[in-house]
């Protein structure tokens, strides 16, 4: 019998749970999952490490394009930081944040902690980078993480948000806010520490670091930065699902708090229901309900044809 032992991505572990959920076997311990397809059975193991024995291996690989190449060379990721081979297998807190790129609606930031027997639970829920998922899985899976994993959830108001954005830039307020979630999660989570800390790199390590100084709790030891961290380890995805679902939740509030059906983006229709707002409420409705410092306000008070005040 032939084996091709693989290193691959949680992504791509993902992707191949999902497909092939209905081969799904029993769940062997340390794996996502195992499954069975005629003469072949893949297990795929926390680490990363994918193992196919059987018949048609060939094929299960150039099927689902998987590079046979990574196991020489498994951390081939373009990532700016280097994680830990099995990190993914760890117990850690991953934060994120959901926002920041939309006009309207508040900047929310997550962290959730996975501890290592939650990994293969959140993966049967679905939790994968809430970027591939739409809005109603999102909605439908975060009420399911929330029961399973302690989290903490902050959400910053455009009120607030615009107040505190004069006097920091964007990233600095971030990385406070980061912070301070991670501080009371770890407060909740005492006397259990996590094995390390996974924030999705918004900034360089020594930038974030800088931003805290004079915070009376930073968390320098075991705290790791990378881009696209909801594929380094399922709790990054898990906080950017709750994060996601809480921004979702923060549009539907302000829409039942202005009259106006509010929306995501940073576009032209933005730049209209700006306008409008400007036009029917004034400047200080829009405050309550936007990030002024983007461009669309500026836009926004053209369209509407009235003299800036912000
Ligand atoms: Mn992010």
């Amino acid at each position: 019998m032939s084996t091709l032992v693989l290193q691959l991505p949680l992504e791509t572990i993902q992707n191949l749970q999902q497909k092939y959920a209905s081969f799904e076997r029993k769940t062997p311990p340390h794996a996502h999952f195992q499954i069975k397809i005629d003469k072949l059975v893949v297990t795929a193991y926390l680490s990363g490490k994918v193992v196919l024995q059987g018949d048609g291996i060939e094929v299960f690989v150039s099927e689902n394009q998987l590079s046979t190449t990574t196991t020489a060379t498994p951390k081939a990721q373009s990532s700016s930081s280097t994680l830990p081979a099995d990190f993914a297998s760890w117990s850690v807190i991953g934060s994120d944040e959901v926002g920041t790129g939309s006009y309207f609606g508040p900047l929310t930031v997550a962290c959730a902690y996975v501890s290592a027997e939650n990994i293969a639970p959140l993966t049967k829920l679905g939790v994968t980078d809430s970027k591939n998922l739409t809005d109603t899985q999102i909605q439908k899976i975060v009420p399911q993480i929330k029961e399973l994993v302690p989290y903490k959830l902050l959400t910053l108001w455009p009120e607030k948000y615009n107040t505190v954005q004069q006097s920091k830039n964007l990233n600095e307020m971030k990385a406070l806010i980061h912070n301070q979630a991670l501080n009371l999660l770890q407060q909740q989570l005492a006397p259990i520490t996590p094995k390390a800390i996974l924030i999705d790199e918004f900034c360089k390590p020594q930038t974030y670091f800088r931003y805290l100084q004079g915070q009376l709790t930073i968390n320098k030891e075991n705290t790791y930065f990378i881009t696209k961290g909801e594929s380094h380890h399922i709790a990054v995805a898990a906080a950017s699902m709750i994060a996601r679902d809480a921004f979702l939740n923060g549009l539907t509030q302000l829409s039942h708090e202005s009259g106006y059906e509010i929306l995501s983006g940073a576009g032209a229709a933005v730049d209209q229901l700006a306008a409008k707002i400007l036009k029917n409420d004034g400047p200080e409705v829009l405050a309550k309900l936007a990030k002024l410092h983007f461009a669309n306000t500026k836009k926004a008070y053209k369209l509407a044809g009235i003299a800036e005040s912000y």
